[in-house]
C-alpha cells in the first residue's frame, strides 16, 4: 500500500504496540503512519482520503518552518547562560564597533520570547540570552543589527545598507531567525 502527501511517501508501518491508528507529522515535514498490526488498507487509505487537506496544511507549515532555528526558552537557561550571552555580546559590539564607530551606553541581557535585541534611543543595548545558543553568523547579524539602529533608528534602505557593509548575507540570516 502506498499514500503520498504533496509528491512525498508517507512512511506506514505496522506496530504490535499501536491500538489505534496513528498520522504523525514531524517537524521537517515528513508524515508516518503508524498502526495496529493487521489494520485494513482501505481504512488507512480512507483515513487519508478524509484528512488530506489537515495533513498538507500540516506539512506545508512545517516545510515553512525548516529552515527556521527555534531555541525554546527556560529560565534555567536564561539564568545559566546570561553572563555568556552577555560577553559573547559585548566582544563582539566591540569587534563591530571599530568599523562603525557608534557610541552606546549599557549592555543588557534578557529573557525573552519574542525578540532577538533591541536598541533604544538613549543608546542602550538589549540582547536576547539565547544569542549564547546560535550559531556564530546569526549571533553576528543580530549584534550588528542593533548597533546599526544607533545609526538608523528605523528598518530603511539606508539601515540595512549599513547593516549589509558588515554582514552581506544579512537577508539570508534574517530568514532563518523568527
Ligand atoms: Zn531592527
Amino acid at each position: 500500500m502506498e499514500i503520498s502527501i504533496l509528491g512525498e511517501r508517507v512512511e506506514i508501518q505496522e506496530s504490535p504496540r499501536a491500538r489505534h491508528l496513528r498520522v504523525i507529522v514531524e517537524v521537517d515535514g515528513k508524515v508516518r503512519a503508524v498502526m495496529p498490526v493487521g489494520y485494513s488498507g482501505r481504512k488507512l487509505a480512507a483515513f487519508f482520503e478524509e484528512k488530506r487537506r489537515w495533513i498538507e496544511k500540516k506539512v506545508l507549515y512545517f516545510q515553512k518552518r525548516k529552515h527556521k532555528i527555534h531555541i525554546k526558552s527556560s529560565r534555567a537557561d536564561f539564568l545559566r547562560l546570561k553572563k555568556s550571552a552577555l560577553e559573547l555580546a559585548i566582544s563582539r559590539l566591540e569587534h563591530f564597533n571599530q568599523f562603525y564607530n557608534f557610541q552606546y551606553k549599557k549592555v543588557s541581557i534578557r529573557n525573552q520570547k519574542t525578540r532577538w535585541g533591541s536598541a533604544s534611543r538613549k543608546g542602550n543595548l538589549q540582547f536576547n540570552y539565547k544569542i549564547a545558543l546560535l550559531p556564530p553568523e546569526h549571533r553576528d547579524y543580530i549584534i550588528v543589527h542593533e548597533l546599526c539602529h544607533l545609526g538608523e533608528f528605523n528598518h530603511s534602505r539606508n539601515f540595512w545598507a549599513l547593516v549589509a557593509k558588515q554582514i552581506p548575507n544579512w537577508r539570508e540570516l534574517r530568514k532563518t531567525l523568527s
